[in-house]
């Protein structure tokens, strides 16, 4: 029963926030009449909420097909985006850990007993021997303790041949475990924090910050809707790992780079003033502006291709949602004032 609690999703709870995307769901769902049932709620709750980017582009791509959600597809969806893959992972490498101590404990235990009993069978061999038997009783006497010693000897050394497996089992699984957690965080189309890292990230920064100021970059493709339009969601994609590439270039060391939604990706910045944030955001503008990506089937260009980027700096009295809307906010005036700009 825990096992399966812990591979359910995380979900806010927050009464607003599910009756706004309740709201948009259930238009979504009568539209494409996609059947109202709890798996399909469970998919268009996570493409509403836009917590789950590869499902979105997923779900996009069907959508944009007109596919049908028969029970195939919606179990397919569920499967692979929503239930929790890197949990699953991690009660198998928990599955694989009791094993492992399992066995090693089964060994020690043999050992134990084994020891036990040649304890016992010595304290009665001295007993006698302490009486002086016959030269006769005294050799057989010895030849069995020859023997026993031999037998807990080999016993011992199964014992250690079975620890031996068991650490470099317990490495195999430790590196096995640190993939997972790294699975966990990252999101798997660009390699970036997912959302859930971001969130958590911005959380633990804003209750200790580090140094005088603390900035947010929100950036967002512009008319990405067009590219996808034009030359198809694959390409789309690799739209959006180039963004992502050109974030990782410009960010430093010490940021956290993340997608924080769709085509919409993120930078937060400790420890880093405002000037610098802006440099770093227009050194990234410009990059994009400049690139002319191609396709790489025929070498077709996708024209130019352009940023908009909001950024806001953390105030005393900021939590993670009033922080985000000021970044938000200045992405939208970014928008407003004809993309391709930086404000804040
Ligand atoms: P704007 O300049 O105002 O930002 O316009 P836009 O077209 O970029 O914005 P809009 O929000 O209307 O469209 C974003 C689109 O991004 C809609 C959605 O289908 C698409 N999208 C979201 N996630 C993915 C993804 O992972 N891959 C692809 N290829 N498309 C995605
Ligand atoms: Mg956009
Ligand atoms: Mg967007």
């Amino acid at each position: 029963m825990t096992n399966s609690t812990a591979l359910l999703p995380i979900y806010d709870f927050s009464h607003a926030l599910n009756a706004n995307y309740l709201n948009k769901i259930i238009p979504l769902l009568t539209q494409h009449q996609i059947a109202a049932n709890p798996i399909n709620y469970a998919i268009f709750y996570d493409y509403v909420s836009e917590l789950n980017p590869a499902l979105n582009s997923a779900v996009s791509r069907l959508l944009s097909q007109n596919a049908a959600f028969d029970c195939e597809t919606s179990l397919g969806l569920y499967g692979n985006f929503i239930s929790n893959a890197p949990l699953k992972s991690f009660d198998t490498i928990q599955q694989k850990i009791h094993k492992v101590i399992r066995q090693a404990t089964d060994a020690i235990n043999d050992t134990c007993h084994k020891a036990e009993q040649t304890n016992d069978s010595f304290r009665k061999k001295s007993a006698i021997l302490e009486k002086k038997p016959e030269i006769a009783t005294t050799q057989s006497i010895l030849q069995e303790i020859i023997l026993e010693t031999k037998s807990l000897a080999a016993t011992s050394y199964a014992m250690q041949m079975q620890l031996n497996q068991a650490k470099s089992e317990m490495e195999e699984l430790r590196n096995e475990l640190i993939q997972v957690r790294q699975m966990a965080v990252t999101d798997g189309l660009t390699g970036l924090l997912n959302r859930r890292a971001f969130d958590q990230t911005l959380h633990e920064i804003i209750e200790q910050p580090i140094g005088e100021s603390t900035c947010l970059s929100l950036l967002d493709i512009d008319h990405f809707k067009r590219i996808n339009d034009t030359f198809g969601h694959t390409i789309g994609d690799n739209v959006i790992k180039f963004v992502a590439s050109l974030l990782k270039k410009h960010a430093e060391q010490h940021h956290h780079v993340a997608r924080y939604g769709g085509e919409e990706l993120a930078i937060i910045m400790p420890n880093t003033p405002k000037r610098k944030a802006i440099e770093i955001a227009e050194n990234i503008r410009l990059d994009m502006e400049n690139s002319r990506l191609k396709r790489k089937t025929d070498n077709a260009t996708l024209g130019q291709i352009t940023l908009s980027v909001g950024i806001a700096e953390l105030q005393a009295d900021d939590n993670p949602e009033s922080f985000i809307t000021r970044a938000d906010t200045a992405l939208y005036q970014a928008k407003e004032s004809g993309r391709n700009r930086v404000m804040h």
